[in-house]
């Protein structure tokens, strides 16, 4: 497997050399937008620290991704009026990763809603006023 690249986009965005909507953060975990959204509160949970996905990933990585997942998991059901949650993880590109920092999408989901296409820019202030619902779901 190749080696971690802190050239890759979430890696900039860890160093604020890019641009994110922030969610939530906490002395491991990075929580931010989609920004291309397939349901609307679509996010991001990524390690401070590098790895790829979840190969290289050590124990610890996973526990405090996956516990930050949880969280905002809850918080989007509560802030977004969801009914449920899918939670997605890509590993290296025949797995269909295509950002090379470990990170576990939360989309939030409706009965009989359907997940838009990949590779969609979504409107930044609807992005955002998506997030401002999770933010204070979280408090
Ligand atoms: P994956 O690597 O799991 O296939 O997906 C990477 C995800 O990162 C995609 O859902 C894509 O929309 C998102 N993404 C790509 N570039 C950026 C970016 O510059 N900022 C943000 N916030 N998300 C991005």
């Amino acid at each position: 497997m190749a080696e971690y690249q802190d050239d890759n986009i979430f890696a900039k965005i860890l160093r604020d050399e890019l641009p994110a909507t922030r969610v939530f953060e906490d002395d491991d975990t990075l929580v931010f937008m989609d920004i291309m959204p397939r349901a609307d509160g679509h996010c991001l949970v990524i390690p401070k620290t590098p790895c790829r996905n979840v190969l290289d990933a050590s124990p610890e990585q996973l526990a405090s991704v996956m516990n930050t997942v949880q969280k905002v998991s809850k918080a989007v059901m509560k802030g977004l009026d969801a009914e449920g949650v899918t939670i997605q993880q890509f590993n290296e590109a025949p797995g269909g990763q295509e950002v090379f920092h470990l990170h576990f999408h939360i989309l939030p989901r409706r009965q009989g809603d359907v997940l838009r296409p990949p590779g969609q820019m979504g409107d930044l202030d609807q992005i955002a006023a998506v997030a401002d619902k999770i933010r204070k779901a979280l408090d």
